[in-house]
């Protein structure tokens, strides 16, 4: 599903990417995880094109991300992405939120738009809130409504950035939750996160970063008993 060849990135003089190479493949669920300023979100921001990048390729379905804007439409329309900080439209209702993007974006039909939201929101279980204001909602209601305005668009791949870290505790796990059902249905995922049971449970690979590289790529398994770099022994004793 996703391809990234020899990617490299900088921020002004500063090599924030180098040389990442990564295939993520359909239905496959990869982990990220790494250091703070490892380069996790812009490795993952570069994949739907939020960042721009110097040499490399990245490849989504057949697409190629370049800077042919039709291209990016495609690719914006098949993945879908999840933030730390939910970025909710704070003046539009639940529904709303859920429903414009694909009247906008999509043109798609009014009605059409509001029966996929209301689904969704079915879909990530706060039916109910429909017609708050996220402002009304919980953390973790409101994360499940990112969620579910990403589902909306239709996406064959779903990007998410440390969903869960900017959540108290006790909301955590149904965020979680969503995540993993999702998971079970064979959705394409591509998560940040430092949530390693989630990990453990979820994912195909793990992929530890630092200093802007893949250090390591394991199975779970393999990950958690037996990593092979010395960096990665040294973050997971840090994280546990
Ligand atoms: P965290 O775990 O804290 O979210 P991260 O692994 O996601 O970290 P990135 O946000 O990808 O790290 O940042 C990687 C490096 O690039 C950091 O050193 C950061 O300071 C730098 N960086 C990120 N965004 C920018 C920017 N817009 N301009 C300049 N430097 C940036
Ligand atoms: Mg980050």
């Amino acid at each position: 599903a996703i391809t990234v060849t020899a990617l490299n990135k900088w921020y002004g003089a500063y090599h924030a990417l180098r040389d990442i190479d990564l295939s993520v493949a359909e239905g496959e669920r990869i982990v990220i995880c790494g250091p703070s300023g490892s380069g996790k979100s812009t490795l993952i921001r570069c994949l739907n094109r939020l960042e721009e990048y110097q040499s490399g390729t990245i490849r989504v379905g057949q697409v190629e991300l370049n800077d042919d804007l039709k291209n990016l439409d495609a690719v914006r329309r098949d993945v879908g992405m999840v933030f730390q900080h939910f970025n909710l439209f704070p003046h539009l209702t639940v529904l709303q939120n859920c429903a414009l993007p694909q009247i906008l974006a999509r043109r798609t039909p009014r009605a059409e738009a509001v029966a996929q939201a209301r689904r969704y929101l079915d879909r990530v279980r706060i039916p109910e809130q429909a017609d708050k204001y996220p402002g009304q909602l919980s953390g973790g209601q409101q994360q499940r409504v990112a969620i579910a305005r990403a589902l909306c668009m239709s996406p064959r791949i779903m990007l998410f950035d440390e969903p869960t870290s900017a959540l108290d505790p006790e909301m955590i796990g149904e965020v979680l939750e969503t995540m993993i059902s999702l998971a079970e249905d064979g959705m394409t995922m591509v998560v940040v996160t430092h949530e390693m049971g989630f990990a453990r449970r979820v994912a195909d690979r793990v992929i530890f970063m630092a200093e802007g590289q893949v250090i390591e790529t394991a199975p779970p398994e393999q990950f958690f008993t037996a990593p092979a770099n010395p960096r990665t022994q040294e973050f997971l004793r840090q994280i546990v």
